[in-house]
């Protein structure tokens, strides 16, 4: 069935096909291995689709590349990281669980780094050639929103449901009214959020992989906050931008690039003689840490809520429908807990706490992994009844709003159907 499907000519704009009820109740049991390369983390999860009830994850692998000496992600060593560990680690996973075939295969497409996309797609498309079986290209961005589903108790996110995506790639909030349509109600002018912590923490000296995760436990390590307060004098504060002149402050985007050049004025002006941030006392480049992250996702939080009011206003998300807005905060930022509890703060006076109901995943699942792969490709699967043509190719750039306006997606056949 799979290899008369390769021939089948590619879609755009596919309409997906609602799933019937006979289908949702009648699902087979079914195993899903699923692998993300889209960045510098290689990961591999095995997950059990019962026929009721929800999925469970068998295994999740991840294999990241150190990139502390480097200072920065290299693609190219990125790519050549997952080329080496992805097919032993995928090997080793089905050797412990004793499987010898999945039944479906979920890989991300894009948006990211295409050497990287491309080593973890490349090897989905062999194995799912090699087992006969079919083949879903996952939306990188589709998987962190869609991840707070995959746990699911009686609270999982019903859509329409809005999104707060924070990760090293994107800023965007967007609005999703399916697994396959999502409007962006607020996006990044410039460069990433996590980008700018991680260009602002190297600035401060601070080192690690996950650099700003490291930045995060710098500020909490610290024994003595009052003092540490005194060691910054008090003038020195960083601006929220795309507010503090007229007319910008309704400008429903984000706008991180400045954070940076803010943080070299401040080091040339308050602390002349310092030639570089690092070189600060310790307790200065804990307290600029502090201030520069709170100001970034003051930032974030305070752009959020305009555009948030902005849908209510418009209409785009309906009011009095009976129950709180699902708000889901995805994306290796939001495993920040300063971030989480300034959100739901900042956000109390304009929405309180019975309207809105928030859904922060556990950090493990916030940061690049394999299991959101797998469970997106496991909606997509189900819900909008597709899989990827063979044919198809990674992506670099993706927009969340195009998911189904890209070449590749072909319907499920009949037999697959039963699942
Ligand atoms: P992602 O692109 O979704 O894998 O997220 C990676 C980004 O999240 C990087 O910029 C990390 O430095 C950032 N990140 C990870 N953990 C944290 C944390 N606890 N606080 C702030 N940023 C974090
Ligand atoms: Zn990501």
């Amino acid at each position: 069935m799979l290899a008369r499907r390769c021939h089948a000519a590619t879609t755009r704009a596919w309409t997906p096909l609602l799933a019937s009820s006979s289908f949702l109740h009648a699902r087979r049991s079914y195993i899903v291995l699923a692998i993300e390369s889209s960045c510098d983390d290689a990961t591999v999860a095995l997950i059990d689709r019962k026929p009721s009830g929800p999925p469970v994850l068998i295994e999740h692998v991840k294999d990241s590349l150190d990139n502390t000496a480097a200072g920065g992600i290299i693609p190219l060593d990125a790519r050549n990281h997952h080329q080496a560990v992805l097919a032993p680690m995928v090997r080793d996973l089905m050797i412990r669980h004793n499987i010898s075939k999945p039944d479906l295969l979920c890989v991300t497409r894009g948006p990211g780094m295409i050497g990287s996309l491309s080593a973890g797609y490349n090897l989905g498309k062999g194995l799912a050639v090699a087992w006969d079986i079919p083949f879903v290209g996952v939306h990188h961005m589709l998987g962190h929103l869609l991840t707070p589903r995959f746990f699911q108790n009686q609270d999982i996110p019903q859509y329409p449901f809005v999104s707060l995506l924070v990760s090293g790639g994107h800023t965007m909030l967007v609005l999703s009214t399916s697994t396959t349509q999502h409007k962006v109600l607020a996006n990044t002018l410039d460069i990433a959020i996590g980008d700018m912590l991680d260009k602002c923490a190297r600035e401060l000296g601070i080192t690690g992989s996950m650099i700003a995760r490291e930045m995060e436990a710098f500020i909490a390590a610290d024994p003595d906050p009052k003092t540490t307060a005194l060691s910054v004098p008090k003038a020195l504060q960083f601006p929220n931008p795309l507010q503090n002149k007229q007319g910008r402050t309704g400008i429903l985007a984000y706008s991180f690039a400045g954070f940076i050049t803010s943080l070299r004025t401040f080091l040339e002006k308050f602390f002349p003689g310092t030639a570089r941030a690092s070189d600060l006392p310790l307790e200065a480049r804990r307290e600029l840490a502090r201030r520069m992250q709170n100001a970034i996702f003051t930032h974030v939080v305070t752009k959020s809520k305009k555009a948030l009011e902005n849908a209510f206003e418009t209409g785009l998300i309906q009011t009095g429908t009976g129950r709180p807005l699902d708000f889901v905060c995805a994306g290796g930022v939001a495993s920040n807990m300063t971030l989480r509890s300034l959100l739901v703060t900042k956000l109390q006076d304009k929405f309180p706490p019975n309207s809105i109901k928030y859904h922060f995943p556990p950090p493990k699942w916030c940061t690049d992994n394999a299991l959101m792969i797998g469970w997106a490709g496991i909606e997509l699967w189900e819900t909008a009844r597709l899989q990827t043509d063979l044919s198809a190719l990674p992506t670099a750039k993706w927009p969340i709003e195009e998911v189904l306006d890209i070449d590749g997606w072909v319907p499920r056949s009949e037999q697959e159907n039963k699942n």
